[in-house]
């Protein structure tokens, strides 16, 4: 059997895969099972930051490989307490739990979030306000924060305590915080799988105003968004909020599994010896690669990123069958007149992969990709736009 065939028969049927075998690449560019070419735009869903293969994060990887792979956490490792020193100056947080994934590092963020209300207010008190169209994650609790009912049918009960208001309503938002006595407001600053959308302005001041007035937690789920990604280091800069929790993970570890969630002052105590755990996060090859990523993330780096989406915003605002552009940094929706399918499909024929998000093409390209591939695929994804408007 070959590999499709193979994964068909024996790996859990929860993904709707293209029709690709993916088996190498460089950068930008990945190789298929034929040996054809693509241009990339989808990064592995905003995880290969840098593309693939990149040397320099290879050589932080590998070197780390070399000495030890894995101690646990019952020991000190270098690479992980470097890359929380690292998040920290960056960031102005005081602490960092590390995970493997993004809906662990939200998991992580709602247990602090309800550590910190049980000791602030009494076990009654833990209700957090989540956006309609959110993704937080698959495991039961995250499930239960996302505020998309399709993600939920089958998996109830879900965890409690959760309640989700429209991302554009600062009136629903206040009275639902009023009304459950909500501990905290989780909120991705661009909305990846839900359409890739940003917070607007009224939103975010209304939020800011609630939590100060309420003494209530700001969560920022900077899984998809973070790291760059956004053309500032963390979604939430660019609205100029100051988030007391920060979760993060798809691009931080630029191709290796890894999640991280970043404590405010108030916060920081809230987790104690035994209270919180895994074995594998903060993995030393994982956070080696991390910090060779975070180091690159600097302002010309950032600078880039924001001059590559307005090229993006330009080539694809008005252009045919192009119905709205929207996004942040290089994290961008299409919202197409044709099926994005097949204007998927279309760009895949000649050599350019980009991902859906719901019924939009979402762009995440890597953050150093070349300008000549990205003038290269937005010219091909042009054309597919244009002829799938037409039926
Ligand atoms: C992808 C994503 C998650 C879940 O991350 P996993 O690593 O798949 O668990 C959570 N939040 C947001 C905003 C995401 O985009």
């Amino acid at each position: 059997m070959n590999v499709f065939e193979l994964d068909r028969q024996f790996v859990a049927n929860t993904y709707g895969r293209f029709p690709l075998q993916i088996v190498s690449g460089k950068g930008s560019l990945v190789t298929d099972s034929e040996g054809k070419d693509y241009i990339d735009l989808g990064t592995g869903i905003a995880v290969n930051t840098f593309g693939v293969a990149d040397e320099e994060w290879i050589a932080a990887v590998t070197d780390q490989l070399g000495k030890v792979a894995h101690a646990s956490n019952l020991f000190y490792t270098e690479p992980c307490a470097k890359l929380a020193q690292a998040l920290c100056a960056r960031t102005g947080m005081k602490k960092v739990f590390f995970s493997n994934s993004g809906a662990e590092a939200n998991e992580c963020a709602i247990k602090v979030a309800r550590g910190y209300a049980a000791a602030k207010w009494g076990k009654d008190r833990y209700t957090i306000v989540t956006l309609q169209n959110s993704f937080h994650g698959r495991t039961l609790t995250t499930l239960a924060a996302t505020g998309q009912e399709v993600f939920h049918k089958d998996f109830t009960p879900l965890t409690p305590g959760f309640v989700s208001v429209p991302a554009d309503d600062p009136a629903a938002l206040r009275k639902t915080v009023e009304e459950t006595n909500a501990i905290a407001i989780l909120f991705e600053a661009v909305q990846g799988e839900g359409g890739v959308l940003p917070l607007k302005e009224e939103f975010v001041a209304e939020m800011k105003a609630l939590s100060e007035e309420k003494d209530i937690l700001l969560m920022a789920d900077e899984v998809q968004v973070g790291n760059g990604r956004s053309g500032s280091l963390f979604g939430y800069m660019n609205f100029g909020l100051h988030p007391h929790i920060v979760s993060t993970a798809k691009g931080l570890g630029g191709g290796l599994p890894l999640g991280a969630t970043l404590l405010s002052e108030t916060v920081e105590n809230v987790l104690t010896p035994g209270s919180h755990g895994s074995t594998f996060g903060g993995n030393p090859v994982a956070c080696a690669g991390a910090l060779n990523i975070l180091s690159r993330l600097d302002e010309d780096l950032l600078a880039s990123v924001r001059e590559k989406s307005a090229y993006i915003f330009d080539t694809l605002s008005g252009a045919e069958g192009v119905v709205s552009v929207s996004g942040m940094g290089l994290m961008i929706g299409v919202e197409t007149v044709g099926d994005a399918g097949e204007i998927l499909a279309y760009c895949r024929d000649r050599g350019v992969i980009a991902i859906k998000a719901k019924n939009k093409v979402r762009l995440l390209p890597a953050l150093n990709i070349p300008t000549q591939l990205l003038e290269k695929a937005l010219s091909v994804l042009k054309e597919a736009c244009a002829a799938c408007a037409k039926g």
